[in-house]
């Protein structure tokens, strides 16, 4: 067969899958499978959904010739990789995806249909879930099979492993276990969603992302003293001291970093000058309410810093920034703001160079006849993980991050097609085929 007549047949192959496809969506989305370690939920009652799509999902991968394995790296929640083994001599290549998901929310605001339903309206699946990410996890399965169909056998490994954890980035559980359990290959395909700003580009980077806390002390006192606290002539500190307004002070401080980030931070890959971002999702203070004088406050943070900056450098540029701001205020100077850094989800950034990102750029041609998109991801994902441990990971899948997470998810059944085309081809171009 010529490279046309392989791609298609291979094409072909996806179109016959395609209900099977929406099929195996649809049931995956129709298994609760909110990530335990949630903040907010009842944790207890939601072990063992990630374990229940993966033992849904195992025969359907056995059924297409992989050797599966299912696994507990943390208890209660199994992770699922299967192996199909190539005929040799090509590379290998992993596809990974995650079976957790966030809490749906309340059930009112899904106007479509209910976040368990899966349900398909208008060409699209509905649901928690169905874009991030069980739509992409059953096109990656769906496309060896075409491949297989097609009559063709990869010549390197293909490996899909379906992991827990994602949402909290629980990767010891879940991606991380998969890597130390030797789940690796010469590259890897993230099947999260591509969108925005385009159906299935290519997205080779991604930021990195702090999760800090800082707190800021007052002094508390009867709430009628407020007056003594704020106006000339009064007994300013001696008297109390709103950790409120001196939060606000740090606040403000950060919020003008945060528009300093828009014209200095950047990377080839974030087109819009702009997406890195210093935003205060959690405000907290007044413990006792507004009739005492405030003395504590702690507000959260999501940091979101471009991928080429070592970590300890933007950690450095807040904190020197919080303390120039403490610096402007007499009770900030002696009472410093604390920082805690919580978490950092750490950044990946693929040259487009590589060749995993070539063989996407033909099978992306392959299936649309158009050039690729590039860009980077607006969001973090497990692919950091994977490049960390060496393995090219380049996230492309169907969706949008403009539904994931929030009310009315869904996927349109024609990214899943078309996401299962341009994986069937990655695994034709990046593993070469015996047939
Ligand atoms: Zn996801």
């Amino acid at each position: 067969m010529t490279d046309s007549q392989i791609r298609e047949r291979v094409l072909a192959e996806v179109d016959a899958l395609a209900d099977e496809l929406v099929q195996m969506t649809i049931d995956t989305v129709r298994i609760p499978s909110v990530n335990p370690t949630y903040p907010g939920i009842d944790q207890a009652a939601a072990l063992g959904g990630e374990t229940r799509v993966n033992e849904f999902c195992q025969p359907l991968m056995e059924a297409v010739g992989l050797e599966t394995d299912l696994w507990e790296a943390e208890k209660g929640r199994a992770n699922l990789a299967g192996k199909f083994s190539g005929a040799g001599g090509g590379r290998s290549l992993l596809f990974n995806g995650h079976v957790d998901v966030v809490p749906p929310g309340p059930d009112a605001n899904w106007s479509k249909a209910g976040p368990w339903s899966g349900e398909v309206i208008d060409g699209k699946i509905w649901g928690r879930g169905s874009c991030d990410m069980k739509g992409g996890n059953a096109a990656t399965l769906i496309a060896l099979k075409a491949v297989l169909q097609a009559g063709l056998h990869p010549k390197g490994d293909v490996i899909l492993e379906f992991v827990v954890g994602e949402e909290m980035m629980n990767t010891e559980a879940g991606t991380g276990a998969a890597i130390e359990r030797g789940y690796t290959a010469d590259a890897a395909i993230v099947a999260e969603a591509s969108g925005p700003p385009h159906r299935l580009g290519i997205i080779p980077a991604s930021p990195g992302l702090l999760y800090m806390a800082l707190t800021v002390k007052g002094k508390a006192v009867h709430a009628s003293m407020r007056d003594e606290l704020i106006r000339a002539g009064g007994g300013g500190a001696a008297i109390g001291v709103s950790s409120i307004d001196k939060a606000q002070i740090v606040m403000d401080g950060l919020r003008q970093l945060e528009e300093e980030w828009g014209q200095t931070k950047s990377h080839p890959m974030f087109k819009r000058p702009g997406h890195f971002t210093i935003y205060p999702g959690l405000v907290q203070g007044g413990p006792n309410g507004p009739f005492v004088i405030s003395e504590e406050s702690r507000v959260e943070y999501a940091i979101w810093h471009p991928p080429q900056e070592p970590v300890e450098d933007v950690r450095a540029e807040v904190e020197a920034h919080i303390a120039r701001v403490a610096a402007t205020d007499s009770w900030l100077r002696d009472n410093p703001p604390k920082v805690e850094w919580l978490l950092w989800w750490p950044p990946f950034d693929v040259s487009p160079d590589e060749p995993i990102c070539k063989a996407l750029e033909a099978a992306y041609t392959g299936v649309f006849g158009t050039e690729a998109p590039y860009y980077g991801f607006a969001a973090v994902d497990d692919g950091a993980f994977l490049n960390r441990a060496g393995i090219p990971a380049i996230t492309i899948g169907p969706g949008s991050l403009l539904v994931a997470h929030g009310p009315d998810e869904h996927v349109e059944i024609d990214d899943l097609i078309d996401a299962a085309k341009i994986y069937a081809l990655a695994i034709v171009e990046w593993c070469g085929v015996a047939s």
